[in-house]
């Protein structure tokens, strides 16, 4: 079956196989988790599944069927997500998804709706859903895909059973990016430690531009202790500034790069001090390679200490996520931050 191409996702794809095995598969489904994980990919295998034309319930990867829902190009396949500038998905596009499930098959079996994206559905567009999945056509499948299903309405929500898709294990993103990306083993390993869990945002981060900007970062970090106010608002401008753009072609084009991403360097690196202080030369995984300056750092701080500062940093992330002012926030952090420092 293709779900074999899907790794890391057991408990996800274990869901799908019973309801597929038991032939008691739901009219529509809410794929949650963060992005970059599978949840599209899953979708697409259990297109292929449903729509093969040589091993139907099983998927071939092969036939026409299969090649075409891989070419997202099968008549019955219908993909929405918001049209290309735009913030949301609208009303008018899922007026045109219901007329399309009015109509009969093409291919004369099953309709699988992919909606990527499910949080950009506006308010509007949630409440024509809602008639769909009301009264959903025999032959549609659903299938909502969301990194966040907090914006959707829970009638909206009611209608559709849940699968959650975890952050992959390390070794699945290590992998994946040799195998299927094309990394050399001693990249993938590195861009793997800052995945947090997605192939995704392993994909989209540059190699070259993140190895200069972490090596940047560590020497920035390590001269934080009674830095000058000038220095912390230098700081504190490259920490909030966009990165440079060189993976344009990713197409998560809403997903990771948005905000924070350098932060989350620092984030990483106030975790290892963390870990320095509780497990010695050992805890520290992602900068092996600076064990000198993670030393440095953790000295004359304790546990207590390092935990203050890791959730300081933390704590302001999860403030530029609600539009704080992204320059005060990160400067004030670095106040609190060059203070405590002993
Ligand atoms: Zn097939």
């Amino acid at each position: 079956m293709l779900f074999d191409n899907i790794h890391g996702q057991e408990s996800a794809i274990d869901t799908l196989r019973h309801a597929l095995a038991s032939d008691r598969l739901g009219h529509a489904y809410l794929f949650t988790g963060p992005a970059g994980v599978g949840k599209k990919r899953a979708a697409l295998a259990l297109a292929q599944v449903l729509l093969c034309e040589d091993k139907p319930h099983a998927g071939c990867g092969v036939c026409s069927g299969c090649v075409s829902v891989a070419a997202r190009t099968h008549p019955d396949l219908i993909v929405v997500m918001p049209a290309a500038g735009k913030r949301d998905v609208t009303i008018d596009q899922v007026r045109e998804l219901q007329r399309v499930l009015g109509l009969r098959s093409v291919r004369g079996g099953k309709k699988v709706v992919v909606l990527d994206d499910a949080h950009l559905l506006n308010p509007a567009a949630q409440s024509a859903l809602l008639k769909i999945l009301e009264e959903p056509p025999g032959d549609a499948l659903l299938l909502l895909l969301t990194v966040n299903s907090a914006t959707l309405s829970r009638p909206l929500l009611s209608r559709c059973q849940q699968v959650r898709f975890a952050a992959l294990p390390f070794p699945v993103v290590e992998e994946l990016l040799v195998q299927e990306h094309g990394k050399d083993p001693a990249t993938a390993h590195a861009l793997a430690l800052y995945s947090r869990g997605s192939i995704g945002r392993a994909v989209a981060l540059d190699p070259q531009v993140f190895t200069e900007e972490r090596q940047y970062a560590v020497k920035e970090f390590q001269q934080l202790r009674g830095a000058p106010f000038t220095a912390l608002t230098h700081l504190a401008e490259w920490l909030v500034a966009d990165r440079v753009k060189k993976s344009a072609a990713s197409d998560q084009p809403n997903e990771g790069r948005a905000s924070g991403e350098r932060l989350e360097i620092m984030l990483s690196w106030y975790e290892e001090v963390l870990r320095y202080l509780l497990l010695g030369q050992a805890g520290v995984v992602r900068y092996q390679d600076c064990l000198p300056a993670v030393a440095e750092a953790a000295a004359g701080l304790d546990v207590p200490d390092a935990l203050r500062q890791l959730t300081l940093v933390y704590d302001t992330i999860q403030a530029l996520g609600r539009n704080a002012n992204r320059q005060l926030a990160v400067e004030d952090l670095l106040i609190q931050l060059a203070a405590r420092a002993r």
